[in-house]
């Protein structure tokens, strides 16, 4: 059993951690949320008024958070974690942040005694809750298998893509093309439809043949062929527009710095705008079929 400190019970973070409660680790929680500390105690763990309470001898400290911003504010600012926690503890952060932050941050870090990896995730709060989330991790090969068998009980796929930053560097790429391909699809099937071609039928003969992808088998944004998919819920969320146009902004910002031209991405990321802009940013994402069809 192990002592974890885990910052931020949100959505994600309060399963994630509910997880290592029921593994039989010895669990304390820090939220600016009463009532997600509430949550985790309720389930078995422990909640702390401030950062250095939450970190006070953990060996494993966890962290998901909003954003880069948070991120460094948590670990950085003079009651947080670097200040505040054990030299030597493993920190693991899966928050979905910038690579810039989340390299500096693990150099800080480094600096200061700990081992950090970036460890970000996808599977949504789903997989949060059922513990299959798949982790994308950054860092050295001693963090990563210091990290693994915690994620292990979190996640169900746990992938080391490289040193520190390069979990952010996975995870983005990733839900960059998520994000093309699922307006792809949709154009496909809009387009499709506006020519007579019924969506079931074009279902059956592209998933296939060779336009086949998850957003088309697996989250089909078009209503009937995948009966689990937002489309037959009135594109009730799932992943929110507002999520992906989070992850491609991060992805336009990291092309920028590595002077890599995306310009798909970069059309997926004005799409997206627009889709928030309507009013639709916690639409599923795959509701962009409906922007679609409206133009
Ligand atoms: P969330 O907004 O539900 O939770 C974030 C939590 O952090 C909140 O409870 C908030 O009170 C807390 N918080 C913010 N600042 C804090 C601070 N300074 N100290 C302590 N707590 C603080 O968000 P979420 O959906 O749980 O997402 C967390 C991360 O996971 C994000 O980076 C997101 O991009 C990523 N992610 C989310 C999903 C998803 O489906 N929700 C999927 C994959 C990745």
């Amino acid at each position: 059993m192990s002592k974890i400190g885990f910052i931020g019970l949100g959505n994600m973070g309060l399963p994630m951690a509910k997880n290592l409660v029921a593994a039989g680790h010895d669990v304390t929680g820090f939220d600016l949320s009463d009532a997600a500390k509430s949550a985790l105690v309720a389930a078995g763990g422990a909640s702390a008024d401030t950062i250095a309470a939450a970190v006070a001898e953990a060996e494993i400290i966890v962290s998901m958070l909003p954003a880069g911003k948070h991120v460094s504010a948590v670990y950085t600012e003079a009651e947080g974690v670097l200040a505040q926690g054990d030299a030597g503890a493993l920190l693991i952060d899966s928050s979905t942040i910038d690579v810039d932050t989340a390299r500096g941050g693990s150099a800080q870090a480094e600096a200061a005694g700990f081992t950090m990896v970036d460890a970000p995730v996808s599977g949504g709060v789903g997989g949060a809750a059922a513990g299959t989330l798949t982790f994308m991790v950054g860092g050295t090969e001693e963090g990563f298998a210091a990290a693994k068998p915690y994620l292990d009980i979190m996640g169900q796929n746990i992938f080391h893509a490289g040193g520190s930053g390069n979990g952010q560097v996975a995870k983005i790429c990733n839900n960059m093309l998520l994000g093309i391909s699922m307006i792809g699809t949709a154009e496909a099937f809009m387009l499709g439809e506006k020519l007579g071609l019924d969506a079931q039928t074009f279902f059956d003969i592209s998933s296939t043949a060779s336009g086949q992808c998850w957003s088309m088998t697996s989250y089909c944004p078009a209503p009937g062929p995948v009966p689990t998919s937002p489309a037959n819920k009135g594109y009730a969320p799932g992943f929110t527009a507002a999520m992906m146009l989070k992850d491609l902004l991060l992805s336009q910002e990291a092309a920028g710095s590595a002077a890599a031209a995306t310009p798909m991405g970069q059309r997926a990321t004005e799409l997206y705008t627009q889709m928030a802009d309507a009013g639709d940013a916690d639409m599923d994402f795959s509701g962009i079929m409906q922007m679609l069809q409206k133009q």
